[in-house]
């Protein structure tokens, strides 16, 4: 029996007011099980952005409600979603965001100082092994390739041992090689520690690594693919894009 790590129920996210008001997100419903490792795809402000903000807690939904790990997210105070964030959520981006002045166990260890915990030199080398960068400690972040930072943005991301792991494009800064080597990371994340993953791409060949691809449309559900290959990926993408010509 797996239950549902997170849980979006009719989640809509609305800018501004009037006329000029925008519908980022209508009324999406979405639910991701423990140890699963989805992608979301869509057209170029279909949402996609949104949905990842409202899901993690860094934005407020309009209406609807966001339950992580059985926490409701919408009942929460600014400083309850915040402890919330620290603790239970992770969150690598396209352009690493790792501190230039730090050294990758100090970057790793950032977000337990952040949470007033004394972070062991132990566990923080241990998640550096596992990302395969043992050996690069005390380096920074100037000495280190793309793939390697993203790597130290990831264990960054994994060493509270978060509920769901999200990604923004994560791969998007990367050559297809070094790309390669980090989608194979998350993947044996999912595969051998039962992490839930999210990931926001633009690329067919990064969301086929996921269990299941959502597709986003104009802030709403457009189906999904499950154990889909690049190829069928990229078709379906395709006529998406024709779509909202
Ligand atoms: P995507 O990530 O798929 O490109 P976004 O979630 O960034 O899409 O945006 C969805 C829609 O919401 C777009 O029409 C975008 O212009 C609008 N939008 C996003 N953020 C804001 C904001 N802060 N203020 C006003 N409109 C916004």
């Amino acid at each position: 029996m797996t239950s549902d790590a997170i849980r979006l129920c009719s989640v809509s996210r609305r800018y501004g007011a009037g006329e000029s008001a925008v519908t980022a997100l209508d009324r999406v419903s979405l639910s991701f099980a423990e140890g699963t490792f989805t992608a979301v795809m869509g057209p170029s402000g279909s949402g996609k952005s949104t949905l990842l903000q409202c899901a993690a807690g860094l934005d407020r939904p309009t209406s609807g409600t966001v339950t992580v790990g059985g926490t409701e997210l919408t009942g929460l105070s600014e400083t309850g979603l915040t402890l919330l964030r620290r603790e239970r959520i992770g969150f690598v981006f396209q352009a690493f965001n790792l501190v230039p002045s730090l050294t990758a166990e100090q970057n790793v260890a950032l977000p337990l100082r952040l949470a007033g915990r004394r972070p062991s030199r132990a566990l923080v080398r241990e998640v550096l092994g596992q990302v395969g960068l043992g050996d690069r400690a005390r380096h920074r972040p100037s000495e280190l390739s793309g793939g390697q930072q993203q790597r130290v943005a990831l264990a960054r991301a994994l060493i509270t041992r978060p509920d769901v792991l999200f990604g923004d494009e994560p791969t998007g800064a990367l050559d297809s090689r070094t790309s390669r080597e980090v989608l194979g990371l998350l993947r044996g994340m999912v595969d051998r520690e039962g992490q839930t993953i999210i990931m926001v791409t633009h690329d067919p060949v990064a969301a086929s690594r996921a269990d299941r691809v959502v597709f986003l449309v104009d802030g709403r559900v457009d189906g999904e693919l499950v154990g889909a290959s690049a190829d069928g990926i990229a078709a379906r993408m395709a006529r998406m894009e024709v779509a909202s010509c």
